[in-house]
């Protein structure tokens, strides 16, 4: 990373930026390796934009944000309905995209494709999302009506691990409100940004509605910054989304910033072990653990540890592990070597502290892919509270369990955890269930869901540490999200004319 480009070695294929509708290759001589993970190699390169190049997709943004705010909901919805086809169109070939750079495998980054499909269909919904409400009579001869306008210049910060999905959260809904989007992908699997940029050109967008500009915190520095910039979208880990969030609201923008999480699924004695046990593998293992709505602890209460611990065991042992593009397995490589490195820490360091590893999926190698970054399915019992694997988000395929007593000290435990993005209860009892959702301080929840990820109409977003601003991302949220609320108030000269009044108007 961030080596000077040498003229005498061949260099891998560049990634190009995508400012006011073309293709444009980066200047800069500060660049990112791009891996296919599952093979280990650098498959391309990825210029790092320049603050002069950051400012010309802002400036494209803010000459093209008049003319598209200008635009006709309806004509806005159709550009939608175009997109959602070409999406349809290219599935498969996004699908390979994200598999070739993130390394998860190919029906799960379908599976991702059309989640952030969901949003464009929502999106397509826009003239009646942006319908006002109207009162007439408000007083004597007097209406008011409220509209929702859009802001400007909105920017996108997204994480490596959707590179379709979590940009999709974004720029479909801001864009259907009206503004115009800024898009500053991951730099780890930045291609499919660029091809689902292609996608909205050829849907009829108007050049300069939707740039992507590739790089890290130079780029993103100047997108908190430039006062051209409205508001900020961010996903990435909690310390950035703070730093975003904190920088970006000081600097007068609106900001929602989604961080990291550490989900638990709680297991009751009367839940039906099986299908706990199924919830906790996909959960924690798919996607080789790399999800913020990934289950990494299973919280195990009274005596069914023992027989839970060895049926996960058994299936955590036997996961198929390989090239995601190759078959069908249960989960890829993890993005990068670095990050199997911290992965693989953390599974040192939770043995060192004296947790129980009864699946230990280190030093795996995938035959044919001996360079590749695989990480075998990992598992620790024993798990306490004060533990570093207990405390921090790992985001690889490492599930620890703990063993609680009671109901009331797995409410307390899932409650004392800095995040709060996502839990779930596995239980027969509604009163449990109905308690729990009370009681818990997170903001998605599943009774028997592993996964509690909203639907599109709905929206996403976290509690304590997982979420820095006031709104959700996309669904009705994201709406209010990426407008400014207006209230109208009119009286025409036929009404009764009262002369300057100078107390508070009231309602006798
Ligand atoms: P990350 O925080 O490293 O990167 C996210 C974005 O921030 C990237 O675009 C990156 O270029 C940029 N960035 C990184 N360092 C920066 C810095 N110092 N200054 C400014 N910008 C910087 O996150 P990641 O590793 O790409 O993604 C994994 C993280 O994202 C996990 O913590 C995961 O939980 C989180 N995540 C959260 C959600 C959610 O909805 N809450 C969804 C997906 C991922």
């Amino acid at each position: 990373m961030n080596k000077p480009a040498s003229k005498e070695t061949v260099l891998p294929r560049a990634i190009n930026h995508f400012v006011n509708g073309k293709e444009m290759n980066g200047t800069s001589d500060r660049f990112g390796d791009v891996y296919n993970p599952a093979l280990g190699e650098v498959a391309s390169r990825v210029a790092f934009a320049t603050e002069a190049e950051v400012a010309a997709a802002i400036e494209a943004a803010h000459k093209a944000f008049p003319g598209w705010a200008a635009t006709p909901p309806l004509k806005r919805a159709r550009v939608m309905f175009k997109f959602k086809e070409l999406l349809e169109r290219d599935l498969d070939k996004l699908a390979a995209i994200i598999t070739s750079e993130h390394g998860k495998v190919h029906s799960d980054a379908r599976g991702e494709v059309i989640r952030g499909l969901e949003v464009v269909e929502f999106a397509c919904g826009i003239p009646q999302l942006l319908k006002g409400e109207y009162t007439e009579q408000i007083g004597t001869g007097i209406d008011s009506y409220s509209v929702r306008q859009p802001l400007g210049v909105c920017a996108g910060i997204t994480p490596f691990n959707f590179p379709v999905m979590v940009p999709m959260w974004m720029f479909p809904v801001s864009i259907a409100c009206g503004n115009t989007f800024v898009l500053k992908p991951s730099e780890r699997d930045p291609s499919a940004s660029i091809h689902l940029a292609n996608l909205l050109k050829e849907a009829g967008l108007p050049d300069g509605v939707l740039n992507v500009v590739h790089g890290d915190k130079v780029a993103v520095d100047t997108l908190l910054n430039d006062s051209r910039v409205a508001a900020i979208s961010f996903v990435g880990s909690t310390p950035i989304a703070e730093y975003v969030y904190r920088t970006g609201t000081a600097a007068g923008k609106r900001v929602q910033a989604l961080g990291g999480a550490k989900n638990h699924l709680v297991v009751m004695p009367d839940a039906d072990l099986d299908q706990a046990v199924d919830g906790l593998i996909g959960a924690a293992y798919g996607s080789a653990g790399e999800r913020c709505m990934a289950i990494s602890v299973g919280v195990v209460v009274g005596d069914i540890a023992d027989k839970l611990v060895e049926k996960l065991a058994e299936r955590a042992a036997s996961l198929k592990i390989n090239n995601g593009a190759v078959g069908d397995p249960d989960m890829g490589p993890l993005v990068t070597k670095q990050h199997l490195d911290k992965v693989t820490g953390y599974v040192d360091k939770g043995v060192e502290e004296g947790a129980t590893l009864v699946v230990d999926g280190r030093g795996l190698k995938v035959e044919g892919h001996e360079s590749g970054f695989f990480l075998g399915g990992c598992l620790f019992d024993n798990v306490k509270s004060d533990m570093t694997i207990y405390k921090e988000e790992i985001f690889g395929p490492v599930l620890s369990i703990v063993r609680v007593p009671d109901f009331e000290s797995a409410v307390k435990l899932v409650n004392d955890h800095e995040f709060g993005n996502g839990v779930s209860l596995y239980t027969r009892d509604g009163d449990v269930a109905r308690e729990f959702s009370t009681r818990i301080q997170i903001g998605m929840i599943g009774i028997n869901v592993p996964i509690p990820v909203p639907m599109a109409f709905h929206s996403f977003g976290g509690w304590k540490r997982s979420l820095f601003g006031d709104h959700y991302a996309y669904g009705p949220e994201g709406v209010r999200f990426y407008t400014h609320l207006k209230t109208i108030t009119t009286r025409w000269p036929t009404g009764i004319r009262k002369g300057a009044e100078f107390v508070m108007p009231t309602m006798k």
